[in-house]
């Protein structure tokens, strides 16, 4: 399989091409063509695997550059996986002009706000400040479409079951989960029976 087999725009492959990406990892050759296609997804993962761009890479092309609000929610247990997902993200929507947000706890608000108020398809946090912006109004949920749970062993693990389970209670029904893990505890399979809807599981 290489990137061309994918229904992939010039936008996305030109940006992929940059980074030097030749061929699909494992894990990519699996989830891109089911996160294309529409489904909800579980996959058991390790980082490392190429994780991060199997989900960036078909929501960047699913994401529509016209609409203001955010499109895509990525929740992760750290700011430093927060920050490396914005990263990827921007760099595979780099062609696309796609524009994302990270959002962390232990640091004012107020540059978030400015950021949240301007432009941005995908928005990256961690679950608790992701949270506190979505009570203070300052995160509209309202065109998200695509939401992905990354490293939810680890979210559950410090912690962050309620408010994960909060931010999706709360999200549109209209919308795709993403879920990837490195384990499934019993908690974990709890949430995907609760909020996801008819998985395609995938293990590389
Ligand atoms: P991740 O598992 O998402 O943390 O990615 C691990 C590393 O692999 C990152 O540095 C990516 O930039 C790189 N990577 C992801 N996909 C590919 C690919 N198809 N070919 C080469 N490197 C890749």
């Amino acid at each position: 399989t290489r990137f061309n087999d994918f229904n992939l725009s010039t936008p996305i492959l030109d940006s992929i091409e940059q980074l030097g990406y030749t061929t699909p990892t494992e894990v990519q050759q699996s989830v891109i063509p089911v996160v294309l296609s529409g489904k909800d997804v579980i996959v058991k993962s390790r980082t490392g695997s190429g994780k991060t761009a199997s989900f960036a890479i078909p929501l960047c092309e699913l994401v529509e550059w016209e609409e203001n609000k955010p499109q895509v929610l990525v929740l992760t247990p750290t700011r430093e996986l927060a920050l490396q997902v914005k990263e990827d993200i921007m760099n595979i929507g780099r062609y696309k002009r796609i524009k994302a947000t990270a959002v962390f706890g232990k640091q004012p608000f107020r540059g978030q706000v400015t950021e949240l108020k301007q432009k941005t398809h995908v928005v990256v946090g961690t679950p608790g400040r992701v949270r506190d912006h979505i009570e203070r109004g300052t995160l509209s949920l309202e065109k998200v479409r695509y939401v992905v749970l990354d490293e939810a062993d680890e979210m559950l693990n410090m912690g962050f079951l309620d408010q994960v389970d909060a931010i999706l209670s709360e999200l549109p029904k209209e919308r795709m989960t993403l879920l990837f893990s490195a384990t499934f505890p019993e908690d974990i399979e709890q949430l995907s029976n609760r909020y996801m809807d008819a998985p395609k599981r995938i293990e590389t």
